[in-house]
């Protein structure tokens, strides 16, 4: 659903590639509409008939294009259409809008699945520096983008796997990884990104700890 106050007008631009880089799970590169804050949504959709649903941008601000990460959900309206977009074919964009901005303050990176999108925005917009990542998935194939992100960012990238195991992955879900930390920097940011599930249970849980609430930034998707 769209935010009722948001005025969002969408632009028809040309999809220049969508490539499955999991199974169900989709990166859609399209020409700009113009600039944007690493963290920020756009509105998308294929036919005027359809309601837009929104994505997190998942590109650098100064990317030429935009890009957008989404799962293919199976009795979903628009992902299933969205699926079957290749180069050349035509969708609807707004602009960019929301306030889950990046910045360069040190911070947490929090998602579960493909909330992992806005951090892949502020990753490839410079915004680096301080951060610690932490990717919460089902499978082993849930880690989207992790070649790009353990060489960088080492032991600051932490993912939780709640149904495989493997080789540097923690096994439980990301809740749990928080819940055992000793000690979290009430001075950094925490992003929460992805299901409200986590994302609420993320946020009691860095309450508990000690974390001030309004160093807490939440984006929920469903
Ligand atoms: C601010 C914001 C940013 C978002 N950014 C992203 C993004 O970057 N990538 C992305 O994949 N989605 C994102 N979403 C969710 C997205 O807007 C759609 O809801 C989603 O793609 C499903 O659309 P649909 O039309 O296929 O399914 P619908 O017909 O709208 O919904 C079917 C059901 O699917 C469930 N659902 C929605 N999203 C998911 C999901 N990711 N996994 C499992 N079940 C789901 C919902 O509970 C819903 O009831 C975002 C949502 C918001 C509010």
């Amino acid at each position: 659903m769209i935010p009722e106050n948001e005025q969002v007008v969408l632009h028809k631009k040309k999809v220049i590639s969508n490539k499955e880089i999991s199974p169900g799970v989709f990166y859609l590169t399209f020409d700009k509409t113009g600039d944007f804050v690493a963290g920020q949504t756009v509105a998308v959709g294929v036919d005027p008939g359809i309601e837009p649903r929104l994505y997190s941008l998942a590109s650098g601000m100064n990317d030429k294009r935009m890009s957008i990460l989404y799962i293919v959900v199976a009795d979903g309206t628009l992902t299933p259409k969205l699926a079957e977009l290749s180069g050349g074919d035509e969708l609807y964009v707004s602009k960019a809008f929301g306030t889950f901005y990046g910045s360069a303050w040190p911070s947490y990176w929090i998602a579960s699945g493909t909330g992992i999108a806005p951090y892949y925005s502020m990753f490839y917009s410079g915004l680096t520096k301080n951060k610690v990542l932490i990717h919460g998935g089902r499978t082993l194939d849930s880690f989207y983008f992790a070649d790009e992100f353990k060489p960088f960012f080492g032991d600051n990238y932490i993912r939780c796997c709640s149904r495989e195991r493997g080789d540097g992955v923690y096994e439980g879900r990301l809740t749990q990884y928080l819940k055992e930390k000793n000690y979290l920097p009430p001075n950094y940011k925490y992003y929460l990104c992805g299901s409200s599930e986590m994302v609420v249970e993320a946020r009691d849980i860095l309450i508990n700890k000690g974390i001030p609430f309004q160093n807490i930034l939440a984006e929920i998707y469903f």
